[in-house]
């Protein structure tokens, strides 16, 4: 083993899910984190085959299971007359196909079971209401009482660890907002799948919704182009913001324009994405999840990346020294976020289009069967770290 200890900054997935990972590999961690309370903004996440084989693998699984939902399928509808133009089987197929489940759920679901976890966890030791302004190894240890060998920045897309890396990416506003809000069951219209993932697509913006088993309602995400905000996430949708969001959705099918109009308590996320750069020092400090790539929510691998990040590192960190260790794991990792942003690239574009364009997206897509849709996704879906 090349080191014994690691500070993370940021207990979030992505931090919580190495010191977990380290922990598997019997290296001990601090983890510091800047709010008093775990607490998750926001509401719903898709967690796929690739995150929950590694949240399996830390003995995670368990507790989110008994409390999600696995959706029977992923669907792409039309936005504006609502019919379905592809169906991609989830549910136990997606057990049997990719060797995981694929599961909806409250984002505290995860939060929870994580930090349940960590919290039992001899070799971590979580330190809550601290805020970081420097990673330099010295100055942590005097917070913590003990020198790390590994720093590692899981502190989100405004990082302050990226600091400690020359030549670290940068993030900037991408021109695209989601708006967040939840409906119960009781309220939903017909058009919102009781079992399933629908995205509904229109031209410039698309609607995602699927339910949540922990709140007997469903979640939706709206995404649509909009102005530059500031470096928050999770604003309230005052009066102009909910007028900018029926704006981006006119033209669209009256149900969903109700719906919108109807939202209670929107919240306003103005989605930031990462440039490229580098990822560790090359000597004993690293950037991983949002802090290292922060990505638009276009094929909603944000949080699976950071647990496939996390567990990567200990991966390498077990096996290697430093800062080869470091070198490996960027360069490994640097390949699979690529592709999974280019898939989400894609997506954005046919998710979005117009035109002559959506015409001939919705004609490809009422074309390709359930197979061919799952096989286009075992590279993402069935990815297994440390082969
Ligand atoms: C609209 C939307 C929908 C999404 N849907 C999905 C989805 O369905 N599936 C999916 O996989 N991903 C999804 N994502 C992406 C996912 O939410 C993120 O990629 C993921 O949460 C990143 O985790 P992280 O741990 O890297 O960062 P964060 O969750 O931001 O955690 C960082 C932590 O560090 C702490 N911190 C920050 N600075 C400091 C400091 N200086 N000192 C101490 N602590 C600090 C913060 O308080 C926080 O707890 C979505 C994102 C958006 C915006």
């Amino acid at each position: 083993m090349s080191i014994t200890h690691a500070t993370i900054v940021g207990a979030g997935v992505a931090g919580l899910t190495t010191a977990l990972s380290l922990a598997a590999k019997g290296i001990s961690s601090d983890v510091i984190e800047q709010a008093p309370q775990l607490g998750e903004v926001g509401a719903g996440l898709q967690l796929s085959p690739n995150a929950t084989r590694v949240l399996r693998t830390l003995g995670v699984l368990p507790d989110i299971e008994r409390q999600w939902l696995e959706p029977r399928s992923i669907r792409l509808a039309s936005g504006i007359d609502l019919r379905s133009l592809a169906d991609l089987p989830a549910g136990s197929f997606a057990r049997q196909r990719w060797g995981a489940p694929y599961g909806v759920l409250h984002r505290s679901t995860l939060q929870q079971a994580l930090l349940h976890a960590t919290l039992n966890e001899p070799l971590c030791t979580l330190h809550l209401a601290q805020r970081i302004e420097t990673v330099d190894p010295d100055a942590l240890a005097r917070l913590t009482g003990r020198r790390p060998d590994l720093v590692v920045g899981a502190d989100g897309a405004w990082s302050v660890a990226r600091d400690a890396v020359a030549e670290s990416p940068t993030v900037s506003f991408s021109g695209n907002i989601a708006w967040r809000f939840t409906i119960s069951t009781a309220q939903a219209p017909a058009f919102l799948s009781r079992g399933g993932v629908t995205a509904h697509l229109g031209p410039r913006a698309h609607l995602v919704s699927y339910p949540l088993n922990e709140i007997d309602g469903f979640n939706l995400v709206a995404i649509a182009a909009g102005a530059k905000s500031a470096e928050s996430w999770a604003l309230q949708a005052d009066a102009a913001r909910r007028a900018m969001l029926l704006d981006q959705f006119s033209g669209w099918h009256r149900d969903i324009r109700t719906v919108l109009a109807g939202a209670d308590n929107p919240t306003f996320w103005p989605l930031y994405q990462a440039t490229d750069g580098r990822w560790q020092n090359g000597r004993d400090t690293v950037l991983i999840g949002d802090a290292a790539h922060a990505m638009m929510p276009f094929s909603a691998q944000g949080a699976a990346m950071a647990i496939e990040d996390g567990f990567s590192l200990a991966h390498h960190v077990a096996r290697t020294a430093l800062p080869s260790a470091l070198a490996r794991f960027e360069t490994e990792r640097k390949v699979r976020v690529a592709r999974v942003k280019a898939r989400g690239e894609f997506n954005r574009f046919a998710y979005h289009a117009r035109g002559p364009f959506r015409v001939g997206r919705d004609l490809v897509l009422s074309l390709r069967s359930p197979e061919s849709l799952a096989a286009d996704l075992d590279w993402l879906y069935g990815h297994k770290i440390g082969d």
